[in-house]
This record gives structure tokens, C-alpha cells and sequence, in this order.
């Protein structure tokens, strides 16, 4: 258990099975004695398997087992709620600020070694890496935009915990945080909760990504940044910017692939989280807040969305020139229109966007302003 003056206490604690629990608790929150978990719980499944795809030249991770997994369950059997006296949840404590603790049906881990590069066809290794569930508030109802603002600052705080430790576990390459919200987009759970992938390789996106920074780093002698070039092109154009803070901004970039993206860049060079100053996470907490708030103005329902956060990958070569930042997506195109990913874009990885930028822009920046008031 640690604390310090102004930070939120961490408790580590161990769920029946032997999974790792962590409690992250808003500053000032008395120490906390976690309750122990009582369940009696069937093993941890054995790891799931990965094969290469030669084609591709990605890694496909196999986990059957994920099938027999909790799928939108009612309040009281919800595992994210504290237990109560009736239900046995996730979570043993009566109460909890924010938690972190590894996934019961994983689809990477919880085995932990180095990948080969590539694997010959037909063979497969374990699925090692390490899943881990966020879950934002106790309350099964709401969302991360309705969280007080001391409380999605304790969630950056987790996030940042964990990116730390999760980066420094061997064999880990990749360490991503995201939220998957709106049962249109396949989330199982209502209760507001987001995952940490810790990925054994570099994801094919992640991957794409940094190649490209790095050889734009390369190109101008490591003297510029991919993403710090393009958030200073958009920041002096302004038509697609939304919010700019002292030290992050967000924008519609300009070639925007979905019907709703936002991407939120921080102005200084940094490759994750975990490298972010306090001041910078208050930033954040609040800019993210007032983002996440214009989205669910935009329209009468809450619109459903993917919150990835893009780390630099655990890499010597494509780590240094990798901004951490996130890329907020929503396939709603109207009120009661999802683009589907069909043939160009689920086949060949070819966007094609039914908004302009520069609309959504404007319009993001008119529901930030109105959600505000
Ligand atoms: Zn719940």
C-alpha cells in the first residue's frame, strides 16, 4: 500500500483465483483494508493461442474460451458492482473509488515470454501478455463523461499506474488503454468500465503508426515529430480544432477516417501516461471530460464510441519517436445511422468518410460549448 500527500492511495489486493486486484482511491480517501474474496472460483483458464498469419504478417490471438464470458447482465449481477450480501461481484468491497484487476476470460495471458518474430504455419505459442479491466466508478449507471472530475483523475492515475508497471513485464511491447462504449459496439457490460491490453507484439495499427513517425523523425534528422508537426499544421489552420489547453489540444484530423474522430495530442513530446507531469493530468482529466461531454450532446441518445489511447510502443526504434495521444472514433453518421465497416474499409483497410472534418469539427465545437453550460 502507498499514498502521498495528494495522490491517490493504491491498495493491491488478490481475488480468489489469484488474480491481481488493485484499488485506486480519490486523494484523501481513508487507507483501505480490502475485503477478501470468498468465492470459490474455478482456475484461471489456461492461455488462449496465437497464431502468425504469414499473408498479413500479424499474429492472431485465439481465445475460445472467452466464449462462455458474462454478456450484459443485469444490475444484480453486475461483476463490476461492489458485491453485496446477496451477490458475490468482481469486486469483494462494499465500496470502491476505481479498481483495476486482470480479466477472468482474457484474450491475451495471464502467461507472460517473449514472442519469436514469426511463427512457421501450423504451429501455435500460449497467448501471453496481460488483460486487465477498469472499472470507473461503482456506480453501474452513467459514463466516464458523468464521472465528477476527481474521480476520472483518479482513472488517469490508474492509467498511468498501470502503464508503468504493465510496460516493465517481460515480453511486452505494446500497453493499450481503451474504453468501448455503447452496446452497438459490442461492450458485454453496461457498467462503466474500459481494458488494458498488454500486448506481446506491436499491434499491425500500432505498428503503422509508428512506422510512420519514425520516418518522419529520420527525415528532418530527429528534429521534428510526426504527431508534434501535424497538431501544429491543425492548431494554425484552426478549421477542425475543438479544444486547445495549455498543454494538450484536440481536433478532427484532417484526414478523418470515421463518421466522429477526435484526436486529443498532447504539445509536449511524450511517449505514454505514465510520462505525463500531475499538472498535464489534471489537463487531461478536464479536456477529456468536456470531449466526451460535446460527443454525448451531439445527439438525444448517447452515441457509442471507442476511446484508444495510443502509447509508444516498448520498442528501442519506434518507441522515441511515438507520441502518446487518443484517437476518440464513433461509427453514428446521424441520429440513427452506424456506418458499418463493409467490403473497402473491413477488406482492404480503405476509409471512406461519409462527414467532412471540418463539419464535424464545428459541430463537436458547438456541443463542447453547450455541454458546458
Ligand atoms: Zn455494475
Amino acid at each position: 500500500m502507498t499514498t502521498a500527500a495528494g495522490l491517490s492511495p493504491v491498495t493491491r489486493s488478490t481475488l480468489a483465483d489469484g488474480r491481481e486486484l488493485i484499488y485506486f482511491d480519490d486523494p484523501g480517501t481513508p487507507r483501505r483494508a480490502p475485503v477478501r474474496d470468498a468465492r470459490d472460483l474455478p482456475p484461471r483458464p489456461e492461455p488462449g493461442e496465437l497464431r502468425y498469419d504469414a499473408l498479413s504478417g500479424e499474429w492472431v490471438a485465439v481465445a475460445a474460451h472467452r466464449q462462455s464470458r458474462t454478456h450484459l447482465p443485469p444490475p444484480d449481477a453486475c461483476p463490476l458492482c461492489p458485491s453485496t450480501p446477496s451477490f458475490a461481484s468482481e469486486l469483494p468491497d462494499p465500496d470502491y473509488n476505481v479498481v483495476v484487476f486482470e480479466n477472468r476470460f482474457p484474450s491475451l495471458g495471464p502467461a507472460l515470454a517473449e514472442l519469436p518474430s514469426a511463427l512457421p504455419w501450423g504451429e501455435t505459442v500460449p497467448a501471453v501478455g496481460r488483460c486487465e479491466v477498469v472499472s470507473f466508478t461503482p456506480e453501474h449507471h452513467g459514463s466516464f463523461a458523468r464521472l465528477p472530475y476527481s474521480r476520472a483523475r483518479t482513472v488517469v492515475e490508474a492509467w498511468a499506474h498501470r502503464t508503468a508497471e504493465l510496460s516493465a513485464l517481460p515480453g511486452i511491447r505494446q500497453v493499450f488503454p481503451f474504453e468501448n462504449r455503447g452496446a452497438q459496439i459490442g461492450v458485454t457490460l453496461h457498467h462503466p468500465h474500459g481494458q488494458i491490453y498488454a500486448y506481446p507484439y506491436l499491434t499491425p495499427r500500432g505498428a503503422q503508426l509508428a512506422e510512420a513517425a519514425r520516418r518522419h523523425f529520420d527525415a528532418t534528422d530527429r528534429t521534428q515529430t510526426l504527431l508534434g508537426s501535424l497538431l501544429d499544421r491543425e492548431r494554425s489552420d484552426g478549421a477542425r480544432m475543438i479544444l486547445e489547453g495549455e498543454h494538450f489540444s484536440a481536433y478532427v484530423p484532417f484526414a478523418a477516417r470515421w463518421p466522429i474522430e477526435v484526436h486529443l495530442v498532447p504539445h509536449r513530446h511524450v511517449a505514454d501516461f505514465a510520462g505525463l507531469t500531475g499538472e498535464e493530468k489534471d489537463e487531461l482529466t478536464d479536456l477529456y471530460l468536456r470531449l466526451l461531454g460535446g460527443v454525448d450532446a451531439l445527439y438525444e441518445t448517447p452515441t457509442p464510441y471507442i476511446a484508444a489511447w495510443f502509447q509508444a510502443p516498448i520498442d528501442p526504434v519506434l518507441g522515441p519517436p511515438s507520441r502518446f495521444h487518443l484517437q476518440l472514433t464513433s461509427p453514428r453518421r446521424a441520429a440513427d445511422k452506424l456506418k458499418y465497416l463493409a467490403g473497402s474499409e473491413a477488406a482492404m483497410g480503405a476509409f471512406i468518410n461519409d462527414t467532412r472534418a471540418e463539419d464535424v469539427a464545428a459541430s463537436l465545437r458547438d456541443a463542447v460549448s453547450e455541454a458546458r453550460q
